[in-house]
């Protein structure tokens, strides 16, 4: 019998983080790894947000604040919101949080009683069913493939809806896959979304900005209903690489907003001071370059990753992610072991060929691998020449 509780036992560790600990473990240790395990950018703080920072220091402003954040960082947002996504919300309407991870926790947990289920999109990034999860919430898995590019179709979405359905988890551009809903597939989706009062969507835009393919469309521009239904998600840990920072927001109805507000003020009180100075600095310092960067990555993997042997892909729209699917190298074998799982392959890749991606598995794909592209093009060829000598030594 274990001392923790129901709730803790029945959760997995993040995978994305414990792979990434563990290959920047082997990589501390002296071992030539490529990491494209973790969704972690390679871009560096914009300036102005550290100055920011810095500056706050300096001048002591290190005591706790508003426990939403501070209004300036809030009225910034509403500005953001405003210029990026034609969505007005009013300050009191947006919250920061302790990174995107805490915004979702803080939904679950303020939105959730036991028992009501939240739909959830398959291949779906792995903190939302554990947090679901923690939330003594029922997570209700759609499965998507590659036959809808990981897409879930109004008619797909309106047979999962119960009475019971309290959310719908929403994730475009997507993590694991890097699908990217069009605006035409979001109205629709919220054509069946607006028959049930119900329902509320959580929107986590954290990949708004790299969509290679067409333009970002948040459901909450849809229609005013829609939007007083909609949670939007959104953090500095993606547009900004500012991951350790840990800074995270949410917009949304005024009522709900409260009710996150005094769940997260009994929790964690307010974001780090001077990192909500530096959100300030990073909103004014957007680096308009990257998006280039990221779609010549993508073109990059994508088009060698498509070449191999073994593995289907389906070409990505945004993040900076490819999913590939490698169910054809099951049965095979790496140097006699046999690979009967997509985590056999990301072990076998590992320990032979030193690139560290994550299996599918915890995203609920599990005949996919995750591979992560955020890394300059010169390690990605490298990576690329490794993975395609591992698959060429399968029989
Ligand atoms: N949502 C998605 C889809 C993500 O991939 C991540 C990964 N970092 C997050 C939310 C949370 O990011 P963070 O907590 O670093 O803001
Ligand atoms: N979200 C990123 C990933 O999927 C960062 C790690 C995490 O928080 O899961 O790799």
């Amino acid at each position: 019998m274990t001392v923790l509780s129901k709730r803790v036992s029945e959760i997995a560790p993040s995978a994305t983080l414990a792979i990434d600990t563990r290959v920047k473990e082997l990589i501390q240790n002296g071992e030539d790894i490529i990491n494209l395990s973790v969704g972690e950018p390679d871009t560096d703080t914009p300036m102005k947000a550290s100055y920011m920072a810095i500056e706050g220091i300096s001048k002591g402003f290190t005591k706790y604040t508003n426990s939403s954040g501070i209004i300036e960082l809030r009225k910034r947002l509403s500005q953001k919101f405003k210029e990026d996504n034609n969505l007005d919300y009013d300050p009191d309407q947006i919250i920061v949080s302790v990174g995107g991870k805490h915004s979702l926790y803080n939904i679950f947990m303020t939105l959730c009683n036991p028992g009501d289920e939240v739909i959830l999109p398959a291949p779906f990034w792995v903190s939302y069913s554990e947090q679901i999860k923690l939330a003594d919430a029922v997570p209700v898995i759609i499965s998507t493939d590659e036959s809808t590019d990981f897409k879930v179709t109004p008619a797909v979405l309106e047979s999962y809806i119960t009475n019971k359905t309290k959310l719908l988890v929403l994730n475009s551009p997507s993590n694991p896959t890097g699908t990217a809903y069009t605006k035409e597939e979001i109205v629709a989706l919220a054509g069946v979304l607006e028959k049930h009062d119900n329902v509320y969507v959580i929107s986590d835009e954290i990949y708004e900005k790299l969509i290679y393919d067409g333009e970002h469309y948040s459901i909450a521009n849809v229609s005013e209903r829609m939007k007083e239904r909609t949670l939007i998600v959104n953090g500095f840990s993606k547009t900004f690489g500012m991951t350790g920072w840990r800074l995270g927001y949410t917009a949304g109805a005024k009522e709900i907003i409260k009710g996150i507000a005094n769940f997260q003020s009994h929790v964690t009180s307010n974001v780090t001071s001077v990192a909500q100075l530096a959100a300030i600095g990073a909103l004014n310092d957007y680096d308009h370059t990257q998006k280039e960067m990221f779609r010549q990555r993508l073109e990059y993997v994508y088009g060698r990753v498509s070449q191999m042997p073994y593995l289907r892909c389906v070409k990505p729209q945004g993040a900076f992610y490819v999913f590939p699917n490698v169910e054809q190298t099951f049965g095979r074998s790496y140097k006699g072991t046999k690979i009967e799982s997509s985590e056999d392959f990301c072990r076998l890749l590992l320990d032979h060929h030193k690139v560290g991606i994550v299996s599918g598995v915890a995203f609920g794909s599990p005949n996919n691998v995750r591979i992560s592209y955020a890394l300059n093009l010169t390690r990605l060829e490298e990576a690329m020449n490794r993975l395609d000598a591992f698959l060429a030594e399968l029989e």
